[in-house]
């Protein structure tokens, strides 16, 4: 066997059994890595630290054998980071068709609505409770 065979023969061994890297782990390497980065410019240490910490987190997950609270806690960060992407890509959508839609909540479910800028004041009836309201575009 080369080195480089032992090695990862080496590596295989040592994993398995553990969760391994996933995206949860990724994030936390780059958050780490950018709070490492602020204290390196601020001089704040408690930054690197923290920057530290968030390693140290990522590493216990990566190595971690209870493979079921270590994939539920990857999905649930997947969940809530697709979440915001996809807030912030509504929210540019929205700052993008401003002058052509008036934004709005519906009064009761609070769902989000939009209406032509031309139409005036008309009689909405929202998609998803039905509830109908006067609305000013
Ligand atoms: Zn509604």
């Amino acid at each position: 066997m080369t080195f480089w065979q032992r090695l990862r023969n080496g590596v295989q061994q040592l994993m398995y059994g553990r969760h391994g890297a996933d995206e949860f782990s990724l994030a936390l390497l780059i958050f780490g890595m950018i709070l490492s980065l602020l204290g390196g410019i601020t001089r704040f240490p408690v930054l690197d630290l923290l920057g530290m910490a968030t390693y140290v987190y990522s590493l216990y997950r990566m190595f971690s054998k209870n493979l079921a609270k270590r994939t539920a806690e990857n999905q649930k960060f997947v969940g809530l980071w697709s979440g915001a992407i996809g807030g912030v890509r509504q929210f540019f959508v929205r700052l993008r068709n401003q002058r052509n839609y008036k934004y709005f909540k519906c009064p009761e479910c609070h769902a989000r609505l939009r209406l032509p800028r031309k139409v005036g004041e008309v009689t909405v009836t929202c998609g998803k409770c039905k509830h109908a309201f006067k609305q000013k575009a």
